[in-house]
């Protein structure tokens, strides 16, 4: 059973670590990425892939663009997209970028 201390509610963030409630209040007003590209800023600022989210491969060198998971959608129109190979789905949201630093399932090709 969760018990609440006696000066107030006990807070947790999303990963179950207890934080202030004047730090809950910071991260509720921090304002959310509205674009893909601020989005993509964000992620890579913390150190974590911008598609999957997962850790990057610190300091390795490698990108999407050399990692065997990397494929390749032919579109119409000459367009190609890439995506990853650990991602089911489609759209606009599985793009991967060749650029982007690798995270760590990356695997060789
Ligand atoms: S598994 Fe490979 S292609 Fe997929 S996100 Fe990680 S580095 Fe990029």
């Amino acid at each position: 059973m969760h018990r609440v201390p006696a000066g107030g509610c006990a807070v947790k963030d999303m990963f179950g670590v207890e934080i202030t409630e004047e730090q809950a209040l910071a991260m509720k007003k921090q304002k959310r990425p509205t674009s893909r590209k601020a989005m993509v800023a964000a992620r890579q600022a913390r150190g974590v892939h911008p598609h999957n989210g997962l850790p990057l491969l610190a300091a390795s060198g490698h990108t999407c663009g050399d990692c065997g998971h990397k494929r390749e959608d032919l579109g119409g129109y000459s367009r190609h997209w890439y995506k990853c190979a650990l991602t089911p789905g489609g759209g606009p949201a599985t793009d991967i970028r060749v650029r982007w630093p690798a995270c760590v399932k990356w695997i060789v090709p």
